[in-house]
């Protein structure tokens, strides 16, 4: 009786517990099963634009989202070797309007704990720590997952939510270990009073400069401020979280200006990634076995639409199933279908942004300058109108509504 065996989502991150909490909504049992000993992210921020949002509401966590959510007021643009403004965008009552939802900044910890309340909340999912996931075997009316150390896990379905390393992906794909961009990146959260007090602003700010840039939030209602600092250092290994000294995150940035430089010298606790994705791919499912999130198309951070592609995944999902699931194969080549245009260009999009907006230097940089400072606010709302304006369903829901 396969109809009666749950759905198996690998990985516990924002886009399994999405994935789980969209299944749920449309009655579905899933078991998510996580490498960690506890479910839980790294305490730093991520910026969430209006498709997240429309995510949240479809996925039953629109309250509890917002509620987490610091709603800063611009997405400012500086030039870190002049210290000079580039440009603003207002993210107020028009925006909001023009997409029907906010720009927002929240702690990782914050938006993984929402997701996970629903899931810990919900008689349809059950969530097992521990699990390390190997690989998959599917017989074409089950999908079984396959666990270190452990029985394997038989479902009625299987979808790899496990990252940038996903086992399923490497046994589906084959295409080894990700594109390391060479981007050192450092992180720190820090006390506002720490905060040099001139940058107290409530925005997204983005300082850029010749194979750099500098990021500033507030967060947690303004309690704390997100620092990312990133480096263009031809970084030839992964790394993920290592602890790092001030020192070695000021490495560099003697060209930019003192303004933009002192908010490394503000900085504790950093903490170092390097900068990895991969090549857009036009098939993330196998029969009964699917991608979701960073296991399918992991990107550079640069459009700050990583997480939020991954909860629209999880939206496409559970609207798949509940429209095709009688026939899971079918639900699964609708769901990539659905997906895979969308997130291959915001994957593209993201290695541009960082080389012609994050990173140009000279000519290209004054090029840069002349453009953005040229736009208004109404030219931005409907250039990035195709990303916010979507939770990536909806031209797609209304054809299969129509057929
Ligand atoms: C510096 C930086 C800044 C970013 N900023 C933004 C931003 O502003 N906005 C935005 O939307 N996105 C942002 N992102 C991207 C975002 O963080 C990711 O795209 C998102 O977290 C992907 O979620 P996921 O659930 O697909 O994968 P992950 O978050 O990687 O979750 C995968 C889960 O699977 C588990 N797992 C891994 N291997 C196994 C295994 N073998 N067995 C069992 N479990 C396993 C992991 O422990 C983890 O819990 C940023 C990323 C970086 C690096």
């Amino acid at each position: 009786m396969t109809q009666e065996l749950p759905i198996i989502i690998a990985g516990g991150g924002i886009g399994g517990l999405a994935a789980a909490c969209g299944l749920a909504r449309k009655g579905q049992r899933s078991i998510v099963v996580e490498q960690a000993p506890q479910l839980g992210e790294i305490g730093a921020g991520i910026q969430i634009g209006p498709n997240a949002f429309h995510c949240f509401d479809y996925l039953g966590v629109g309250d509890e989202a917002r509620s987490v959510a610091v709603y800063i007021d611009h997405l400012r643009l500086m030039d870190a070797q002049t210290a000079e403004d580039i440009t603003s965008i207002p993210l107020d009552d028009p925006f909001r309007k023009f997409y029907g939802n906010p720009y927002a900044v929240v702690h990782r910890a914050d938006l993984h704990g929402v997701l996970l309340k629903f899931c810990e909340t919900s008689p349809l999912v059950d969530i097992r720590t521990n699990h390390v996931v190997t690989g998959y075997e599917q017989d074409g009316t089950s999908a079984t997952l396959l666990l270190k150390d452990r029985e394997p896990l038989k479902g009625r379905f299987l979808i790899g939510a496990e990252g940038l390393r996903s086992p399923i992906r490497g046994q589906m794909i084959g295409d080894g270990e990700p594109r390391i961009s060479g981007h050192a990146t450092y992180r720190s959260v820090i006390p506002t009073e720490q905060m040099p007090e001139d940058l107290r602003w409530n925005a997204a700010t983005l300082w850029a400069g010749p194979k750099c840039h500098i990021v500033h939030y507030p967060l947690k209602g303004g309690k704390v401020y997100n620092l990312v600092v990133t480096y263009h250092r031809d970084e030839k290994e992964a790394i993920a979280g290592k602890p790092v000294s001030k020192e070695d995150v000021a490495q560099g940035f003697e060209h930019i200006h003192p303004r933009a430089r002192q908010i490394i010298e503000h900085g504790t606790d950093w903490k170092q990634w390097v900068l990895c994705d991969r090549d857009p791919i036009s098939n993330w499912v196998d029969g009964r076995v699917a991608l979701l999130g960073d296991s399918a198309h992991p990107m550079l951070q640069y459009f700050a639409q990583g997480a939020c592609m991954a909860m629209e995944d999880a939206v496409a999902l559970s609207h798949c199933i509940e429209n095709h699931g009688q026939d899971i194969e079918g639900a699964l080549q609708r769901y990539q279908q659905m997906r895979m245009v969308r997130t291959a260009r915001v994957q593209m999009n993201s290695r541009l942004i960082g080389e012609y907006i994050y990173h140009p230097d000279d000519a290209k940089a004054a090029v840069r300058n002349h453009v953005m400072r040229s736009m208004g606010a109404d030219d931005w709302y409907r250039q990035l109108n195709w990303l916010y304006g979507s939770n990536g369903l909806d031209a797609a829901a209304a054809t299969d509504a129509a057929a």
